[in-house]
């Protein structure tokens, strides 16, 4: 196994509605094992990276390497099981309770009224558990505070057990206690080897988490290397 789990290679996007051109032939590699923080201004590719490195999307040029195969060799559930993505928000049309919602981490073609097997009921619960909301399990998605329902969402990537961790900004919604509990359920994560690879604007959540940060500006990448190098002057 190589130190490289992910690794974009001259990657393009372009959006297909608006021919924007989100991503302008990045390359990237992320660690194995670490924390990666992507920074930069808004607008500068961060979650259309994500959504790529997810397989949500499929670059217009170039390549992207999960695990020494390209990407688009996977097939769908094969990513899933492999990679979770934590995104900004969602839509969330249905009326779930929490312990259902997270359950779609683990069964996402089950259907309503089937049976969970007992075991993703279990996994479920405890990805509730290590994000704090297990006292909510039975109450609707709907009722849920904006941070609640962005815990929700890392719950309901937990309960994937995935190798590779995507998060688009996970704490911005948080109140200080939640940050800090999401900061030590992530360090957890890589303790148990999960890789992360994540975006932020907050400094005190890089600082306590990245070991490793790239800096992200109109679809390139102009810096990547340990956080305490980004802090010396060139
Ligand atoms: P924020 O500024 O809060 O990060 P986002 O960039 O996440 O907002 O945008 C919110 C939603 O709008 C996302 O689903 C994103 O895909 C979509 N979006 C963002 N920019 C554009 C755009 N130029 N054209 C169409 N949809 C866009
Ligand atoms: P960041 O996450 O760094 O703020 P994004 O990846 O959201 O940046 O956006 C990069 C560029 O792609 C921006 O110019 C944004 O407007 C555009 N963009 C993002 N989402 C969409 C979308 N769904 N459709 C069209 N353009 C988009």
């Amino acid at each position: 196994m190589t130190d490289i789990i992910l690794r974009f290679e001259n990657v393009t996007f372009r959006y297909p509605e608006t021919l924007t051109e989100a991503l302008q032939g990045l390359n990237l590699d992320v660690p194995r094992g670490k924390v990666t923080a992507i920074l930069g201004p808004n607008g500068a590719g961060k979650t259309t990276l994500l959504r790529l490195a997810y397989g949500r999307y499929v670059p217009t040029r170039g390549q992207i390497w999960l695990e020494g195969r390209l990407l688009g060799a996977y097939t769908r559930q094969q990513i899933g099981r492999m990679v979770a993505l934590v995104p900004q928000r969602e839509a969330n049309p249905f009326a779930y309770s929490l312990l259902e919602y997270v359950l779609l981490g683990r069964a996402p073609y089950l259907l309503p009224l089937q049976m969970p097997a007992a075991s993703d009921v279990a996994i479920a619960w405890e990805a509730l558990e290590r994000v704090g909301l297990h006292h909510l399990a039975r109450r609707s998605v709907q009722a849920l505070s904006g941070g609640e329902y962005q815990l929700l969402l890392v719950a309901r990537a937990l309960a994937q057990q995935p190798r590779l961790l995507l998060l688009d900004e996970p704490t911005s919604h948080l109140d200080l206690a939640n940050k800090k509990r999401l900061v030590e359920c992530l360090r957890s994560l890589v303790s148990a080897g999960v890789t992360i690879l994540m975006t932020s604007h907050e400094p005190e959540v890089v600082s306590a988490l990245a070991q490793h940060v790239i800096l992200m500006r109109e679809g390139r990448v102009l810096h990547s290397g340990p956080l305490d190098a980004l802090w010396t002057p060139e």
